[in-house]
């Protein structure tokens, strides 16, 4: 279910009544807009209302608060995702608790997320732990900021086990693929340490949700924005994926590997975790980007070396999702609806001991022919072969081949002689190769 939110009130609004706040927030409730953003990837998603939208003394004074959330929870803390169109803010938050009280206001901070007009507002304070809403209120000196979402932070209560990890499999001899360093991208140290994998069981694609970059600098450039999401924002130890891709197929080092993530809420252990730049959920706005053919290798790549390396099936790789108590859209729709094709490509890609390799086969030379011709074809991956000649008429006149051939690159030749041993007369022929996946027509002239 989509969760809804007030999308956006336009700043001369505030002149007029609150029935008018009410109407765009029912308007927006309706039209099943949101943007969660990168608020999605570090926290649980609770809508939140405006309820007080005021200019004193040239103040712009916007209250708003949550939805109640369950008793359950134990937050470390709450942040708003908004706009950035005011430079200079307060902002602060305050909380409903457990049993009933109101706390009073206490300051928050800003993140600004470069390359985008968004910042995020936010607080980590004991306070949170015992709150079931909060309230938060910005205050500014030139005009209202627009809110987009809202969230809790969950901490993440699982608990580590011990094991002994697998590794190297080594079906195939696959290389490591060109990664972009820590050091490369400038990334800051851990704030406090890692834990390291007791064993590796599962592998889990995310998208980036509003982190986008189409080339290296800009993707250095975002992996920073995202490590200082994560540790600053969200207090985590580092950077929370393994690895990033960014939309031209450049593969940037998260944290490392061997050790445990913070990407799936409650399933860490054993999980390597990758995310692909770009927001790929096109229910939501600005979110509607597709796979590039760039990351789309470079993450079959990938995740092959992975497997390969860390002793993983392929088969087991999932969504975001996928995971229990993980309410979100991540990867999105138009990168979950391919993992199907993403876990085969893997195990293909494992068994061909690299990047499975196209069809082709060459014209016929030479063309027109006297003697003999000759014909080079390629052949990605085992496959019943059949290269037939036929006449014009489509009469089978010679098989060339018909069997099961491995991958590799192969010649095959026609003398002008069919099947029953007869030499054909002057003429065009055509030559048709056939496997399971792929058939192409030659034509060939015979001149006697
Ligand atoms: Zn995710």
């Amino acid at each position: 279910m989509e969760l809804n939110f007030l999308i956006s009130i336009p700043k001369f609004f505030f002149k007029f009544d609150r029935i008018y706040l009410f109407i765009i927030s029912l308007l927006a409730m309706m039209s099943n807009l949101s943007l969660y953003g990168q608020l999605e990837e570090i926290s649980r998603i609770v809508p939140s209302h405006i309820v007080q939208m005021e200019k004193i003394n040239n103040q712009f004074i916007l209250i708003g608060r949550s939805d109640t959330y369950s008793q359950n929870y134990v937050p470390d803390g709450m942040a708003v995702l908004l706009d950035k169109s005011m430079m200079e803010m307060e902002v602060s938050f305050r909380f409903r608790e457990k049993n009933g009280n109101l706390t009073r206001w206490i300051k928050g901070e800003i993140s600004r997320l470069p390359n985008s007009e968004r910042s995020i507002i936010y607080i980590r304070h004991e306070m949170c732990q015992k709150s079931v809403m909060f309230y938060f209120k910005v205050i500014s000196q030139v005009g209202f900021p627009e809110i987009f979402s809202s969230g809790i932070f969950l901490p993440d209560l699982e608990k580590y086990p011990k094991g002994k990890a697998v590794r190297k499999q080594q079906i195939a001899d696959l290389p490591k693929p060109v990664i972009i360093t820590r050091s490369e991208w400038g990334a800051r140290p851990s704030t406090h340490g890692y834990s390291t994998h007791p064993y590796y069981t599962k592998l889990t694609l995310h998208h980036a949700a509003g982190f986008s970059a189409e080339d290296i600098d800009e993707g250095k450039e975002q992996l920073r924005a995202i490590q200082d999401l994560h540790q600053f924002v969200r207090g985590w130890s580092d950077i929370g994926y393994h690895f990033v891709i960014d939309k031209a197929g450049n593969i940037y080092q998260g944290r490392p590997e061997t050790v445990i993530g913070a990407h799936v809420l409650g399933n860490n252990t054993g999980n390597i975790g990758v995310c692909v730049l770009g927001c790929y959920h096109p229910p939501e706005l600005y979110c509607g980007d597709w796979l590039s053919d760039e990351t789309t290798s470079a993450l079959v790549a990938l995740y092959a070396w992975i497997s390969n390396e860390y002793n993983y099936n392929p088969n087991i790789l999932l969504g975001h999702r996928d995971y229990p108590n993980n309410d979100t859209s991540c990867p999105g729709n138009n990168v979950h609806e391919n993992l199907p094709w993403f876990r085969n490509e893997i195990e293909r890609y494992l068994n061909l001991g690299g990047p499975p390799l196209e069809f082709s086969i060459s014209s016929n030379y030479p063309n027109p022919f006297n003697n003999k011709t000759k014909i080079n074809y390629q052949v990605p991956s085992k496959n019943h072969i059949n290269i037939i000649i036929y006449d014009l008429l489509g009469r089978e006149v010679k098989t060339l081949i018909n069997q099961v051939q491995s991958k590799g690159d192969y010649k095959v030749a026609w003398d002008g002689v069919s099947n029953l041993g007869e030499a054909m007369s002057s003429g065009v022929y055509f030559l048709r190769f056939e496997s399971d996946r792929f058939s192409k027509n030659n034509k060939i002239i015979l001149i006697k």
